[in-house]
């Protein structure tokens, strides 16, 4: 037995935590939704080094899987270590070169994410306007187009903010390709849930979160780019601001090479390979029709309590209901009165729609008629 040293002979008071017992809750928020058993099972995998030629062979496979959601042959698909916003900073912060002018939606919050990015890049922001619960109007994009001539163009394919889903894409992606702009889109939640055709409604850029509608923790981050789009990254003049998510340094580690770039978050890869796994075995389509019906239940359940949803049927979001705060209810005294006595989370309005919507959600395994059933009675206690 060595002394100790006299420097470090006290005994530091170790905190007292308890064992990890977070309440069992049932996730109908924005996100996160609930994890598939299966997922929580891969992700106690035991890890293999991140250049080990068997997790080589795990991420050709997620790729391969995320290639068939986002319905792309897009050799440049990859899950970004980090969360949402991480996939999102790796498209813009990739495209965007300083000097470029990007445009940006104002109709919800992560277009002011969008816009916040752009800067940081050194891009110019230009916006085009819809309300707060409102898609975009082709014609509006066609006139910002027009008066801006911007080189990037990012739309919010599912806005979480105020649940509406922004149809008419490949309308989009024609008018930003007559300029000859590339397109980002933001599927973080609509990827494994809402129809997306990436490769058909010819998206350059789109990205996603593992933690909507694919059911799995964050962490592990979807991100994809055609030739098109990956030609401009390569050939920038400038590197990106980020060392962490420049596109052409992580080609050396997702690309063939398979060179270190930075340690991959092994368990979350593990988690989205299963998650993309049970993606497969439903089907895509068959899993786009699963949340519209699940989620049309749930919205002919809130009608039946007399709730009105905030968008209307023709770009309904079904992976995020957006409903209207009855007048003289306070809501956050309903969702702090399912969280105490029924352990389901919802959320409240954000942005413009603070305090006058409820946000539930219904994405991957919380899109489950049993977890509707359970809401919609728990809501009807909490508004008698
Ligand atoms: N974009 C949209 C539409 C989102 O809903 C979110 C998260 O909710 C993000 C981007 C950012 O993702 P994250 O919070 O995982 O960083």
């Amino acid at each position: 037995m060595h002394d100790r040293s006299p420097e470090i002979a006290g005994d530091a008071e170790a905190p007292q935590v308890g064992e990890l017992s977070p309440p069992d809750r049932t996730l109908m928020g924005p996100g996160p939704s609930e994890v598939h058993p299966r997922v929580l099972r891969g992700m106690s995998t035991p890890l293999v080094g991140h250049l080990d030629p068997a997790f080589v062979e795990i991420m050709d496979e997620v790729q391969e899987l995320l290639r068939y959601t986002f319905r792309t042959d897009n050799r440049w698909t990859i899950p970004v270590s980090g969360t949402g916003s991480a996939s999102m900073e790796a498209a813009i912060g990739n495209l965007v070169e300083p000097g470029d002018m990007m445009l940006v939606p104002t109709n919800g919050y992560f277009g002011e994410r969008m816009a916040s990015m752009a800067e940081r890049a050194g891009g110019d922001v230009v916006e085009v306007d819809a309300p707060w619960g409102e898609p975009l109007d082709p014609a509006d994009v066609e006139a910002a187009f027009d008066a801006h001539q911007p080189d990037v163009f990012g739309f919010v394919h599912a806005e979480t903010s105020t649940g509406v889903l922004q149809p008419h894409v490949s309308e989009l992606t024609d008018i930003a390709h007559a300029h000859d702009a590339y397109v980002i889109a933001d599927c973080v939640t609509s990827l494994g849930g809402v129809e997306m055709r990436v490769d058909e409604w010819d998206v350059d850029v789109a990205y996603s979160g593992p933690q909507k509608c694919l059911s799995c923790p964050p962490g592990a981050s979807p991100l994809t780019l055609n030739d098109r789009a990956m030609d401009k990254v390569l050939d920038r003049d400038e590197q990106p601001r980020s060392w962490y998510l420049d596109l052409s340094l992580l080609e050396g580690y997702w690309g063939d090479e398979r060179a270190y770039h930075h340690t991959a978050p092994i368990t979350n890869v593990y988690a989205i390979r299963e998650a993309l796994r049970l993606v497969a075995e439903e089907g895509i389509e068959s899993r786009w029709e699963r949340h519209r019906a699940v989620a049309g239940d749930l919205k002919a359940g809130l009608q039946d309590l007399g709730l009105e949803m905030n968008a209307p049927d023709e770009y309904w979001l079904p992976s995020l209901n957006a409903v209207r705060v009855p007048d003289g209810i306070d809501d956050g005294a309903v969702i702090d009165y399912l969280l105490e006595e029924y352990d389901i989370e919802i959320a409240s309005g954000l942005g413009d729609l603070a305090g006058d919507v409820w946000r539930i959600g219904c994405m991957g395994y919380s899109a489950r008629p049993q977890n509707v059933e359970f809401l919609l009675a728990a809501l009807e206690d909490a508004l008698a």
